[in-house]
């Protein structure tokens, strides 16, 4: 397969280059080949990897970027359903609590066990639509006839009250016994015992207050008080000023009694006037603890009262009595007024009855706000909130459920907590992961770059080489055979006139002398590249050592139609140099300037001292030397590309070596040329000798 390619190739390379022979026809397809092998390593192992490296690494961070936001959005999923799931557990349970105290007959909103800080009121109907917990409906005595309050009698004792107690309690005494009812009875039995008080006769008002407490307990005054509680709270505060510790016990009694009794919707407000009175009087001699536990109670009664007072009416007129509404669980529910009051109500699981609570509307929602808190502690990514009719979802809302039936009209929606942070946060990564990839890709492609350049230093090296195997050899073959020419000319006696002899003899030792400067060369070269070449420095005339090898190369040129022009500064030094190195230095740059000269050109020899130089320029007018080649005339095998220097035959050798002695020796070589002017090599050797051979 090789074998066919590289014939393929040849036959190829044969059509292109015909006039290349075949050593370096062959060294171009080497050339060829290494640089086609070179191309596709770099292919398979560069190109090929770093655009699937950098195509996987892209749309991985693209993919990563959408998985970032469905993770969002199902941790906002999650969220939501924590939050509904721990509304529903809570309200369930308080529910349920609710049912069950109002069953056992007690209130579920005390301040010793509150269910909830958002429930004002809750209560329990039967099946006829009566209140049946915690409150009762029981009606105030109706009046029918109010005359005995306004009887002789009676007015005389209201009129004696204030400046004649004694009489006035004898006074009611005596419309005690013209009433007609028993409530008119006790009330003026009541008001006669206040007068006694009155009239400093404590211990008969004693007396008369226990009695009533016996006889009239549950006797209603025209206002609505029973007179037991009445007659118990001024029997209380009476024996206080005999004694605070049984008076104050007294009145505790009658403390327990009212916050203990069930409620009427009618009458609860009495009963907690009654209690607040007793709860000032035995302000100084009551525990502590019992006193502010008492007024508790006593205010969540009240406030209860009052929500139930206004939620109950409502009610009725969705329970009318006798009709039974089929309403399910959570389904009757409004705001009553402004009071932000959410009623519900459902049926009790077996029995008919059902019960009804009101809630306060911004407890409420403050309770959900604070469970949305408290549920999304673990994200960091998503935030619960609640949405109220007067509330917008955020604009970057991921999904939102209804807070159906527990608070109607009221929304959670899930949002980022910070869509910017998420987004920058992502951001930054893909930046971060992009850095990285460009900086693998960038460092991929430097060391590939690197490689290469090595590599395709190594071949332009081995390049050269061939191109110098083959220069070499074909350096030689033409003044060999011009020598064998000449001399089996010469043998056959061909060569007849003088003119014809001499000018055999003369090619036979031009070409010698040319043989035997390109092996002086090549010799000299490998002995400069092995680093075993040594020089022997004499104190010598420099200008004996310029002209002899003018004179030697002068010849040729002038047999070549050039003319070598030398001139010599007249106080030109002894300098300590190896002549014959520096004789090669000469003949090396004036063959070039001949080779790399035109026909019938002129070659420039100038020496003179400037400064603590000697300086000896060799100048021709021939094709000239390119900017960009300048830099590279010194290294090993360089030969220009410019066409017309390809043309004259070389090695690339030659000024290697010319550099090598010349630096050898202390000094330097410099270069001024002109495309198709001409060229001048300077070589600058310092006065003072050098040290070292
Ligand atoms: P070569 O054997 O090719 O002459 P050299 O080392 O002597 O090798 O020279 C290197 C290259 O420098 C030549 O190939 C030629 O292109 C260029 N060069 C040298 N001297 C001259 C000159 N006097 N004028 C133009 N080009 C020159």
């Amino acid at each position: 397969m090789d074998k066919l390619l590289d014939r393929a190739l040849a036959s190829l390379a044969r059509r292109v280059w015909p006039d290349r022979s075949e050593v370096r026809l062959r060294n171009e397809l080497t050339h060829l080949r290494s640089r086609a092998q070179l191309a596709v390593i770099f292919l398979f192992t560069v190109l090929v990897p770093g655009v699937a490296l950098a195509w996987i690494g892209m749309s991985a961070i693209g993919a990563e970027s959408q998985a970032m936001w469905e993770e969002v959005r199902q941790e906002g999923d999650r969220e939501l359903r924590d939050v509904l799931k721990e509304v529903e557990e809570q309200f369930t349970g308080f529910e349920a609590q609710v049912k069950t105290r109002l069953v056992a007959g007690r209130s579920p909103v005390d301040n010793q066990s509150s269910i909830s800080p958002f429930l004002l009121t809750s209560f329990r109907l039967d099946s006829s639509g009566s209140l049946a917990a915690p409150f009762t409906e029981e009606p105030l005595p109706p009046l029918q006839d109010q005359s005995f309050y306004f009887s002789p009698t009676w007015r005389q004792a209201q009129a004696l009250e204030a400046n004649a107690p004694t009489a006035a309690a004898a006074a009611y005494l005596q419309a005690s016994r013209q009433a007609e009812s028993i409530h008119e009875e006790g009330e003026a039995l009541f008001n006669s015992a206040r007068m006694k008080a009155k009239a400093g006769d404590r211990d008969e008002a004693i007396g008369m207050y226990a009695d009533l407490f016996a006889d009239y307990s549950e006797v209603r005054t025209l206002h609505g008080f029973r007179l037991g509680d009445l007659a118990s709270l001024k029997r209380g505060e009476l024996r206080m000023q005999v004694d605070p510790e049984i008076g104050g016990a007294d009145l505790r009694e009658l403390v327990e009694r009212l916050l203990n009794r069930r409620w009427s919707l009618g009458s609860g407000a009495l009963d907690a006037a009654i209690a607040a009175r007793a709860l000032e009087l035995v302000e100084d001699v009551a525990e502590k603890d019992w006193l502010a536990r008492s007024r508790g109670r006593l205010d969540n009664q009240v406030e209860q009262l009052y929500w139930a007072k206004q939620l109950y009416p409502e009610l009725r007129v969705f329970h009318p009595e006798g009709r039974v509404l089929p309403v399910a669980r959570g389904e009757f529910s409004y705001r009553l007024g402004n009071n932000a009051l959410w009623a519900t109500m459902w049926w009790g699981e077996d029995n008919p009855d059902f019960y009804a609570f009101a809630l306060d509307i911004s407890a409420l929602e403050q309770e959900i706000q604070a469970m949305t808190r408290s549920a999304t502690r673990t994200s960091e990514t998503v935030n619960v909130v609640v949405l109220t009719a007067d509330r917008e979802a955020p604009s970057d809302t991921l999904a939102r459920r209804s807070l159906n039936p527990w608070l109607r009209g009221y929304e959670l929606a899930v949002h980022p907590r910070s869509a910017a942070d998420l987004e920058n946060s992502q951001r930054r990564k893909t930046a971060q992961r992009a850095a990285i990839l460009v900086l693998a890709l960038v460092i991929i492609v430097m060391g590939a770059g690197l490689t290469l350049r090595l590599v395709g230093q190594e071949l332009t090296i081995a390049r050269s080489q061939a191109d110098f195997a083959a220069n070499v050899s074909h350096e030689l073959r033409s003044p060999i055979t011009q020598i064998r020419l000449k001399g089996e000319s010469l043998q056959l006696g061909m060569a007849e006139t003088e003119e014809e002899l001499n000018d055999h003899y003369d090619a036979i030792v031009r070409e010698s002398e040319r043989l035997s400067r390109l092996v002086d060369n090549v010799l000299d070269f490998a002995a400069i590249d092995g680093g075993h070449k040594t020089y022997t420095f004499r104190p010598v005339p420099i200008a004996q050592t310029i002209e002899s090898t003018v004179q030697a190369a002068r010849y040729g040129m002038e047999m070549r139609d050039m003319h070598l022009d030398l001139s010599l500064s007249p106080h030109l030094p002894v300098v300590v140099h190896d002549p014959e190195a520096i004789a090669q230095v000469l003949l090396n740059l004036i063959s070039n300037a001949a080779k790399y000269g035109k026909e019938g050109a002129w070659i420039g020899v100038n020496a003179e001292v400037v400064g603590e130089e000697v300086v000896i320029e060799i100048s021709d007018r021939g094709i000239g030397i390119s900017p960009d080649e300048l830099p590279h005339l010194f290294e090993h095998f360089y030969r220009s590309s410019d066409p017309a220097a390809r043309r004259r035959k070389g090695t690339g050798i030659g000024l290697s070596i010319v550099k090598y002695i010349v630096e050898a020796h202390g000094g330097r070589v410099e270069v001024s040329s002109t495309l198709n002017v001409g060229s001048t090599f300077a070589l600058h050797f310092p006065l003072t000798p050098p040290t070292s051979a």
